[in-house]
């Protein structure tokens, strides 16, 4: 799964504390029922005490079949009058137990498959919770949906560079950023998305980023300058347990980096973009890279054989028009 760390300790210590609080009511509920009912702390001694001698008997051989039903039928006996003490003041077993967000894993995040410890889907969801936060809080824009997206923005007048309106433009690549979303896998296409500032493209990265990660996907999305600054720390620092943020980018199931080009470019960052790219698309996992700069200018940071090879693999997506930033204030 490629979630960064910091994602994946907050839906860890999520669990954590939910399996805490969780107990620690239930801690409360059956003071309260054992200061009501006094015989009930006994049951529940006897009761437990029923699974401890089970265990004696498996151990010590004999007739355990005929020892572990004796012990069985007592132990049913002494719920059921354990449970008629307790309705006698309207509670239930249940109500001296914990209960759990997630019966599956009893709030643990993990469960046995196949004799093997495997994340829990509860534990997958906070996951993705978390990264849509992270999302929001790195990106420019809050929360960027297909829904808020406004086409009228765009002019239907045509544009003498292009052989179409910009409306009709954005048009396409509108329904086909929806339609990407929609049917993501782990081996869609890569998208490179091209043209001037304020045309959209941080908007509609941003509405596939989080249509993906309602999906259940890993998805990182991060401006090209963060994630150089980022890469650049870990790659100097002496730490070399945190340097998480490259297994991640490989790892994730969508990588969407924004803003290519306006990063600080330097014999790092050229090799260290370079390096990532190649490595997803290699394993045929999709990135989608968004620039505002042009071909040759990219090609100049980045070398020719860089460029084509990401707009071979890559759907490129040209937009064009006037910024719309500017018409909406
Ligand atoms: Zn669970």
């Amino acid at each position: 799964m490629g979630y960064s760390i910091e994602v994946k300790n907050n839906a860890i210590n999520k669990i954590r504390e939910r399996k805490l609080s969780t107990e620690r009511e239930a801690d409360l509920r059956r003071d309260k029922i054992f200061s009501e009912l006094k015989d009930a702390k006994e049951y529940e001694r006897k009761i437990a005490s029923c699974g401890i001698k089970a265990g004696r008997a498996v151990l010590s051989g004999g007739d355990v079949k005929h020892e572990l039903e004796k012990l069985k039928d007592e132990s049913l006996k002494l719920q059921a009058e354990y449970e008629t003490l307790l309705n006698s003041k309207g509670y239930s077993i249940k109500d001296t137990e914990p209960k759990y967000f997630c019966e599956k894993c009893n709030d643990t995040g993990y469960i046995e498959l196949k004799n093997k410890t495997v994340m829990c889907s509860c534990l997958k969801k906070a996951m993705v919770e978390f990264a849509c936060e992270e999302l929001n809080r790195r990106s420019p824009l809050s929360l960027c949906t297909f829904d808020d997206f406004n086409l009228d923005y765009y002019s239907k007048d045509l544009d003498s560079d292009y052989p179409r309106s910009s409306y009709e433009q954005m048009k396409r690549i509108f329904d086909f950023c929806k339609k990407y979303a929609e049917t993501f896998s782990k081996h869609s296409k890569s998208i490179f998305m091209n043209g001037m500032t304020g045309l959209g493209k941080t908007h509609l990265s941003l509405a596939i980023a989080n249509e993906v990660i309602k999906k259940g996907y890993g998805v990182i999305y991060v401006s090209a300058p963060i994630l150089l600054s980022k890469l650049e720390k870990e790659y100097f620092s002496k730490n070399k347990e945190n340097s998480t943020t490259e297994d991640a980018l490989s790892e994730c199931d969508l990588l969407i980096v924004d803003d290519l080009g306006t990063e600080f470019t330097t014999q790092f960052s050229s090799k260290a973009i370079y390096n990532i790219f190649n490595s997803r698309l290699l394993l045929g996992k999709p990135v989608i890279v968004n620039t505002n700069l042009t071909l040759d200018k990219l090609e100049k940071i980045y070398t020719e054989r860089f460029v084509s090879r990401i707009i071979g693999e890559a759907e490129r997506l040209d937009f064009f028009g006037r910024d719309i930033r500017l018409m909406k204030k």
